[in-house]
Order: C-alpha cells, then structure tokens, then sequence
C-alpha cells in the first residue's frame, strides 16, 4: 500500500515538474525579499528519532524551497545555511533559544525581508498524528492569508492528510513585523510520514508546494481567501476538533519537549 503511494507520489512529481518551470519562467516573485528559516540547528536538534533530526531535514526543505523562490524571482534569505544556531557561549536553555531566536528575527529585519517562512518538523508521543500543518499569527491577517495559501497547496499533495491552518502565538510569528508562517512539514513520530521525510523527492514536493503558496498570495489572494472560506465551512465540525485537538497537542508536545508552536 505505501509502495502504490510512493509511485503516485512519483508520477505526481513528474507531472507537476512542468509547472513549476512555467511559473518559473514568469518570475512572479521578482522584487519580492524571502526570509527562509530552518528551524534548530546545532547542539538543538529539534525532534529527534533515532538518528533522525529535525534541524537536518528542516535545512533540507528550506534549501530546496530557496531554490525554488529564487525559480521565481525572490530574493532569498536563509537565516542558517548549515548546522550552527545563533546562540552564544555561556548562555543555556530557555535563554540561548531566545538569543538564537532574535538574532534570526535581526538577520530578517537586517534585509528587509517581505515575508518569513519558518520551516519545522513535528513529533508527539501520539503516534497517529500525521500531515503538513501552516501557523499564522491570531493577529495578521496577511499571515493568515499566506498561511491558507500554503496550506491549499500542501493539501494537494497525494496522500497528504487534509489539516487546516491554524493559529499560534510562537515567538517567530509572535515578534516579526512582516507577515509570517511557520510550516511543520510533517510528524517524525508517525512511521509512514518519517519513511517519507526521509525521501528526497517527498522533500522537494513539500518545498515546491510552499513556494506555489507563496505565488498564489502574492498573485491570487482573492482565491486563497475564497477557498479558506469554503474550506471552513465544508469542514465546520472538523475545524472545532482540530481546534481542541491543537489544545490537547500543546499538553503533549510540552510533555515530549518539542514545542516550536507553544513556547518557541
Ligand atoms: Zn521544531
């Protein structure tokens, strides 16, 4: 069953190859400033799986997703090309995170960036939880437009399970002033979702999806709103669950000390 679905995912890339050539020779980001943002790196790996880190993978998306913005005429900023974090000798903790923290928020406003993508991974104790997910600040309207049009994009990949945006108040989005999202591409907890973020392939799908997101706020958002509306209202019961769903996640990520939409 996972080998069907790994050869759609394959026929999906080929034929969604020529596509993302067209849009890149349109160059419909030209003008645009990008900050990409892997999350972790360095002695903070993030979600950790046997060997697997989330840092490594994190990097992986963002520099693929680069790729792409550039594809499309953006200029990128990645607020870390290798395994390193921000933080200082001497600080720890709660405190060296913060540091790294800010120094990315200074490297973006540095730039003059238009918009932030963070870029993240996943994991609970609860196994079962599976899908890309798009986080929006409560109080942008732009990061929830941008955040819808990422999220519409991420839902069209085969197989991927059909979560929502939602919001979050997690320090990226919370103390950048340009609209921002942060992209959990996937659960490194569940095992079917692990097997695929370990694929290249699967890594460029995500990337390009989230550059196609990025493309449709600047050059549709009239659509990505109308779609978000539809979208709300086809699944109105659904959006409550995943409301207390994402209540009763924040417990559990504390728990698993991995909480980048909680505390980050
Ligand atoms: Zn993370």
């Amino acid at each position: 069953m996972k080998n069907i679905f790994i050869v759609i995912l394959a026929l999906f890339i080929v034929i969604h190859q020529p596509a993302a050539a067209n849009a890149a020779a349109k160059k419909p980001l030209q003008s645009k400033t990008i900050a990409v943002d892997p999350g972790h790196g360095g002695y903070d790996p993030g979600a950790v799986w046997g060997n697997i880190y989330e840092k490594d993978i994190n990097l992986k998306i963002s520099k693929i997703l680069s790729k792409y913005l550039q594809d499309a005429g953006a200029k990128v900023i990645l607020t870390r090309d290798g395994d390193y974090n921000h933080a200082i000798v001497g600080l720890h903790g709660r405190d060296a995170k913060r540091y790294d923290l800010n120094r990315r928020i200074k490297l973006i406003e540095s730039h003059k960036a238009d918009l932030v993508i963070t870029i993240h991974v996943n994991s609970l104790r609860q196994k079962s939880y599976e899908g890309a997910e798009t986080f929006y600040h409560p109080k942008s309207k732009e990061g929830k437009l941008l955040a819808l049009a990422i999220q519409q994009e991420l839902r069209t990949i085969p197989g991927m399970k059909k979560r929502i945006a939602k919001i979050s108040n997690c320090y990226m989005l919370s103390n950048t002033k340009v609209p921002a999202v942060l992209v959990e591409a996937g659960f490194l907890s569940n095992p079917h979702e692990r097997k695929l973020l370990q694929y290249p392939e699967y890594l460029d799908v995500l990337a390009q999806k989230i550059a196609a997101g990025v493309v449709k706020y600047y050059t549709s958002p009239a659509e990505v709103e109308n779609q978000g509306v539809l979208q709300k209202t086809s699944a109105g019961i659904d959006f409550i669950f995943r409301v207390m769903e994402h209540a009763f996640l924040a417990g559990d990520d504390f728990k698993n000390g991995h909480c980048d939409c909680i505390i980050h």
